[in-house]
């Protein structure tokens, strides 16, 4: 059963349209991520769901419940939502104890002492901050702090949990971290989860669905491997990955076998596994994942030159010219190229993405 369903929102402020006829199911017990460069309607569309913006139209059903329709005038305020927030600012009270500060939502809630005894002390030890509940926020670390912002949302057990980049005022080690602790949090719970990020990384490691927007629009929705293999259109190919996938412009040369022209003297063939509708003359971009163009020495798809080579340790990432085309390729390892060496580059054939030049569509 959905847990959420937006059908037709529209956000405008003034004549500026910052969310455009957004569509979309989230079901029951997953971990939705709202993906997508700065002010593409990511925030705004989560502050809708959670009653805190109004949309200009359309509906929007929580558990089975009409919380939003421009239509029936219905607009259910957030607390009559069954919802929890978790902000970027998750700003702790400060003159109240850890334990205070999660136990406040529940004797709002006129729980009797023994039950909420019973359940901060379960979601402190959830958290693994049983040792600070006597500690005030300023005592505590940003990661620490956190976590006590997380407890204090999940108290009261709300059915849908709504995050905003809760970890971007983290450093690098904590955020990585913590995306691990709420990963656990989300199987640990029975909440849906939906999260804003900009960073793709951890909209890949954490979700179930993402939902990458654009100006407003909803590109692509659906599971992250999904949107990292077969990406809708090169702005969703090229916004996840790193290093970022490998665009390369062509045209098409023959449709059976398919022959793409890459550069004068690149041509690929290749005999695809499933239909894949191209026309011959058709102009197209080549998506080509970092890690599917292998560097030998032998005679490949193409020749290309090499321009740096830079180990991390555990990868290598080697940057290539091909015809004055440049490419990324990434290997498993600390190999060292020679910059300047010329190398053949072998493509991976049935892995890589064609789209259509003129809509950015992919194709096959
Ligand atoms: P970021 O990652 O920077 O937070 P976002 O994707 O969350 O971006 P939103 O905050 O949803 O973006 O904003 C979407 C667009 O709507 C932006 O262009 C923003 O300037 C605009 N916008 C948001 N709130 C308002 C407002 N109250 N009045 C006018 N324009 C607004």
């Amino acid at each position: 059963m959905p847990r959420i369903e937006l059908k037709h929102i529209t956000k405008k402020f003034g004549k500026f349209v910052a969310v455009d006829d957004l569509n979309m199911v989230i079901e029951d017990r997953s971990f939705v991520t709202l993906l997508g460069p700065s002010g593409c309607g990511k925030t705004t569309t989560l502050r809708m769901i959670a009653g805190l913006e109004t949309p200009t139209e359309g509906i929007i059903t929580i558990n089975d419940k009409v919380v939003f329709s421009s239509e029936d005038g219905i607009d259910v305020p957030p607390d009559k939502r069954d919802v929890g927030f978790l902000f970027q600012n998750y700003a702790l009270w400060p003159h109240m104890t850890v334990y205070k500060n999660i136990a406040f939502g529940l004797e709002n809630l006129k729980w009797s002492k023994e039950a909420i005894k019973t359940r901060v002390e379960e979601l402190l030890a959830m958290l693994k901050i049983s040792e600070f509940a006597g500690r005030y926020p300023s005592e505590l670390s940003g990661g620490q702090q956190q976590r006590v912002a997380i407890a204090r949302t999940l108290a009261t057990g709300p059915k849908v949990l709504f995050m905003d980049e809760p970890l971007s005022n983290l450093d690098a080690k904590l955020r990585m971290e913590m995306r691990s602790e709420l990963k656990r949090l989300h199987r640990e719970t029975d909440s849906t989860f939906v999260y804003v990020t900009h960073d793709q990384l951890e909209a890949m490691t954490l979700s179930s669905m993402v939902c990458l927007m654009k100006n407003g629009y909803m590109q692509q929705y659906a599971p992250p491997l999904e949107v990292y293999r077969k990406p809708a259109n090169t702005f969703t190919a090229d916004f996840v990955g790193s290093p970022n996938i490998n665009l390369v412009d062509g045209l098409v040369d023959q449709e059976k076998p398919i022959v793409l022209k890459l550069t004068n003297t690149v041509r690929l063939v290749f005999q695809p596994k499933t239909n894949i509708a191209v026309r011959q003359g058709q102009a197209i971009v080549l998506g080509l994942r970092p890690e599917h163009i292998a560097v030998t020495q032998m005679k490949a798809d193409a020749e290309a030159e090499v321009l740096s080579s830079l180990p991390s340790g555990m990868e290598t990432i080697i940057a290539l010219s091909m015809d004055d085309i440049r490419l990324h390729s990434v290997v498993f390892g600390d190999i060292d190229f020679e910059v300047g060496k010329s190398v053949g580059l072998s493509f991976g054939h049935g892995v890589f993405n064609l789209f259509d030049k003129e809509s950015g569509k992919n194709v096959g």
